[in-house]
């Protein structure tokens, strides 16, 4: 039953584009086991985790695929694991092969550059790239990728939940046993529904991004470079065909005061780094980056990835947190299509508070301490004196 109605399903992302349809997708398929707001990698991973389990998976997503992100793309070895875990072998070479070993990590603080080993099987991946073909491997075990569609979460009834979709001009509104909101920082799908909204951490960075043809030769491919200052930190790294991306973490009054190119090098020039002098580029702008929502799983529906919580600084631990995130909340899902009782949400948020927000405290003390400029520059001393201790942080990130 369910291979026939995957088998009449064709591809919604040619579907939904038409303007004169009165309604994006048929009424027969509007009800699903689960629908996923957002297909990053956390949405992506749990559309492919749930699609293997036999669930009837719909993955929504604003933008149109392939789609460029605000992300480094630095993957650490245990996201490597993950996405292995995840994709084909096909798929995995392929992704590897256009992707960059990340071999060196380089430290400007101060005007002082420290080089410091990293060979922990991590790579700098182009995210328009990885993302498309998790989606690409979620629609292969028959998941349906809706997109660009923009989702809300909408009023619901006792049996099912519901999102209002728009697409391409045309409203909708679709049903689901459960949802699944993977819609990252800032989460625009939450609604009416104050306890999925997001609250910012107060003083909390803003990110910016862009991506360099033209830059210093002492960025090398393989290397991950990060300048250090008293308003925010840059993190550099190649992502293939010579091209440099440029990642920033912003006090907002420095965003505000100088705008992104200044205010990025200022910090590189303070801390060290050969500067960048291309200008003719366009930089992009995130939310808040430390925020999070007050509930994370309420009544049928579950926040994953950014959308739940996301902790600056860049460690390359967010696509992590969100590949884990995705993989991890499955088994819930799964019992709340069954049936939902409260104790889904409890023990959803305890398995939360146990993996993910326990790795997250790591990142928030760094952040706390990099802000202060008596702990950056003992932080510096002991890493210029003592190599072996970035080793075992490195070790740490990738444990
Ligand atoms: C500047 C910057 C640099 C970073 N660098 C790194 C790094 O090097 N390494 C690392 O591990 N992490 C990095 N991160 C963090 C990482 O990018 C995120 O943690 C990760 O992308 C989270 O994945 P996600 O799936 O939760 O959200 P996202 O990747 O943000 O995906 C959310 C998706 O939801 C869609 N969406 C949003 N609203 C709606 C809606 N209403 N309807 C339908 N679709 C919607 C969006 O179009 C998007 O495709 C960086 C973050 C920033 C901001």
């Amino acid at each position: 039953m369910q291979t026939l109605a995957r088998t009449v399903r064709a591809d919604l992302s040619s579907l939904a584009t038409t303007p004169s349809q009165q309604s994006i997708i048929s009424n027969s398929l509007s009800h699903r086991d689960v629908i996923i707001i957002g297909a990053g990698p956390a949405g992506s991973s749990a559309a492919i985790t749930l699609a293997k389990s036999g669930l009837d998976v719909l993955l929504i997503d604003a933008k149109k695929f392939p789609r460029r992100k605000a992300c480094g793309g630095c993957l650490n070895a245990v996201s490597v694991r993950l996405m292995e875990q995840l994709l084909p072998e096909s798929a995995i070479h392929k992704l590897w092969n256009d992707s960059i070993p990340l071999k060196k990590f380089h430290v400007f603080h101060n005007q002082r550059s420290i080089p410091l080993e990293m060979n922990q099987g991590g790579f700098a991946v182009d995210r328009s790239q990885m993302d498309s073909v998790l989606v690409e491997h979620a629609k292969s075990l028959g998941a349906e990728f809706l997109s660009p569609a923009m989702a809300k979460l909408a009023a619901c009834d006792s049996q099912l939940r519901a999102v209002e979709v728009v697409a391409n001009g045309v409203a909708q509104t679709l049903h689901a046993k459960v949802i699944i909101m993977a819609c990252g920082l800032g989460n625009r799908a939450a609604g009416p529904f104050e306890q999925f909204q997001q609250t910012p951490a107060q003083n909390s960075r803003l990110g910016v991004e862009a991506v360099f043809d033209t830059f210093p030769t002492e960025y090398r491919s393989g290397d991950l470079s990060m300048a250090i200052g008293n308003r925010g930190y840059v993190g550099l790294t190649h992502i293939g065909n010579d091209r440099l991306h440029v990642a920033a973490a912003l006090d907002r009054t420095a965003l505000q005061e100088m705008g992104p190119h200044i205010a990025v090098d200022n910090i590189m020039r303070k801390a060290g780094a050969p500067r960048l002098t291309q200008t003719d580029v366009t930089w992009r702008g995130t939310p808040p980056l430390t925020a999070r929502a007050a509930s994370i799983a309420d009544d049928r529906v579950f926040v994953i990835g950014d959308a739940a919580r996301y902790v600056e600084p860049f460690t390359g631990e967010g696509l992590r947190w969100a590949l884990e995130n995705g993989i991890g909340v499955a088994p819930f899902v799964i019992s709340a299509a069954n049936g939902w009782h409260s104790q889904i949400a409890d023990n959803y948020c305890r398995w939360y508070r146990q993996t993910i927000a326990a790795r997250q405290k790591l990142c928030r003390r760094l952040s706390r301490g990099l802000k202060r400029a008596s702990v950056r520059w003992v932080a510096h001393q002991a890493l210029r004196l003592h190599p072996a201790l970035a080793d075992s942080i490195i070790k740490q990130l990738n444990s």
